[in-house]
């Protein structure tokens, strides 16, 4: 007979300690990602959200005007398919549509560096009918398996994707310019999220909520009020403490969309911006890309994307760079192409360079973005938005990690849970 007595020491399975309830929180940057954020963790019921910001709340998406016609550095087009996201945007900002007859966006891709012969752009079939040896680019599409997309770089997936040829002529030096490397070089991290096929029509956000609020601002003011918003230059150290001017930031959580590591690579983005002399519009779309000939990337023509009656109209030109921005190059190459290409004389201009704009995504930016992640189990830094996340996003996406942020709070304090969390909110980027 076996006895079973009540002084004997049963092994216990050692305790989680449970979290502490979180009252306060330090948010740093006041992006998209960290208006979102605050404004959340106040609605849950912290007593005391702070957002340090280096500039002004808003971040890339704060809306500045010229001459009646609304600008940003960064979010020019507002879209979504998710109804809760569309929700908010609803609640503080009115949708401007597209100026188009269906309502939608419709961009372009200049191939020679010219506006004459724009062809479409995400690139559709008709896009093949301009080429110069179209057979070819057929042929190749016809040995694709859209079943079987090649995930060794992203080279190698845009061509089992779109074939050599497409390739080449669209993708190629677009992405050269853009991530300042080869292609081959590029981990396929954010392809996972955009399906880079040949599109029948030319939208870009098809069947997507989409336009222009005029003016985003409202979101951000709305978003921070009751929030405490403290000017000044963050950053962390390698073990994730958070300092501002030396001196240690200390809350329950301290949210991050500033990256967590200072080795992290980026590709910093100079707009320069250039008025032109022009009552109507003098792009073919509001949305041009440049594979090919210049250093930038893209023009966007504001008053066109949002049809403001005025005698100039405003144009940025992206200028994405890595080691060092030549400033007066790309002042000067923004100028001729006015002047020659669109035949307009420049009224006024002027330069926004921002530096860590677009998370670099090679194997080693993610192997330590992945490493550091996992370190943050540990510490209360909850990391998000674009920065933070070291992710290629939208503005959208930036907002719901913001909400989610507050939504799963519990989770992302816990040591076992936080790393899965974090992961499941970077998952369906766009
Ligand atoms: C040229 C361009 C075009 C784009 N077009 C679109 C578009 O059409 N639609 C769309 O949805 N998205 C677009 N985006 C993406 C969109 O801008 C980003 O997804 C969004 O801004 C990300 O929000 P965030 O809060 O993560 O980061 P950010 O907007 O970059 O905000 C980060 C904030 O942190 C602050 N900060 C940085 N470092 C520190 C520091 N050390 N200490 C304190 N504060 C700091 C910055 O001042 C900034 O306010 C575009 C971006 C660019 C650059």
């Amino acid at each position: 007979m076996t006895s079973c007595s009540t002084n004997e020491q049963v092994p216990r399975r050692p305790q989680i300690p449970e979290p502490s309830p979180v009252t306060t929180a330090i948010v740093v940057g006041g992006g998209p990602a960290g208006c979102a954020a605050a404004y959340y963790l106040k609605q849950k019921g912290l007593s005391d959200v702070t957002i340090i910001e280096n500039s002004e709340v808003g971040g890339c998406a704060r809306t500045r005007s010229y001459q009646g016609i609304p600008y940003e550095f960064g979010p020019q087009i507002m879209f979504t398919d998710k109804e809760h996201l569309r929700k908010i945007f609803e609640t503080w900002l009115t949708q401007h549509k597209p100026p188009s007859p269906d309502g939608e966006y419709h961009y372009v891709v200049s191939v020679e560096g010219t506006i004459d012969d724009v062809h479409d752009f995400p690139i559709t079939v008709k896009n093949i009918l301009k080429l110069p040896n179209p057979e070819q680019a057929i042929w190749e599409l016809y040995q694709i398996d859209p079943d079987k997309p090649d995930y060794t770089n992203f080279e190698r997936y845009a061509v089992s994707r779109v074939g050599q040829t497409l390739y080449e002529t669209y993708i190629k030096n677009y992405n050269r310019k853009a991530w300042q490397m080869d292609p081959r070089e590029m981990d396929t991290d954010w392809v996972n999220f955009r399906p880079l096929t040949l599109k029948r029509v030319n939208s870009r956000f098809s069947g997507q909520w989409q336009g222009h609020p005029g003016d985003y601002n409202p979101m951000w003011r709305a978003m921070t009020q009751g929030v405490k918003v403290e000017r000044g230059k963050a950053r962390f150290d390698d073990e994730l403490r958070c300092y501002i001017n030396g001196s240690p930031l200390k809350a329950d959580v301290m949210v991050s969309t500033i990256p967590i590591s200072e080795e992290l690579e980026f590709i910093n983005t100079c707009l320069v911006f250039v008025a032109v002399k022009c009552d109507h519009f003098c792009m073919p779309a509001c949305f041009t890309t440049f594979p090919n000939t210049y250093d930038f990337v893209r023009i966007l023509e504001y008053k066109q994307q949002f049809f403001v009656e005025s005698e100039t109209s405003l144009l940025s030109f992206d200028f994405p760079w890595r080691r060092q921005c030549p400033l007066d190059k790309f002042v000067e190459e923004a100028l001729w192409f006015c002047r020659n290409i669109l035949k307009r004389e420049p009224v006024e201009h002027w330069v926004d360079n921002r530096e860590r704009i677009y998370p670099l995504a090679t194997r080693k930016n993610l192997q330590l973005f992945q490493h550091k992640l996992e370190q943050t189990r540990h510490s209360n830094v909850i990391p998000i938005g674009r920065a933070g996340m070291h992710a290629y996003c939208s503005k959208d996406t930036a907002i719901r990690m913001g909400l989610e942020t507050a939504q799963h709070l519990e989770e992302l304090i816990h040591p076992e849970k936080k790393v899965n969390r974090l992961l499941e909110m970077r998952k369906d980027l766009h």
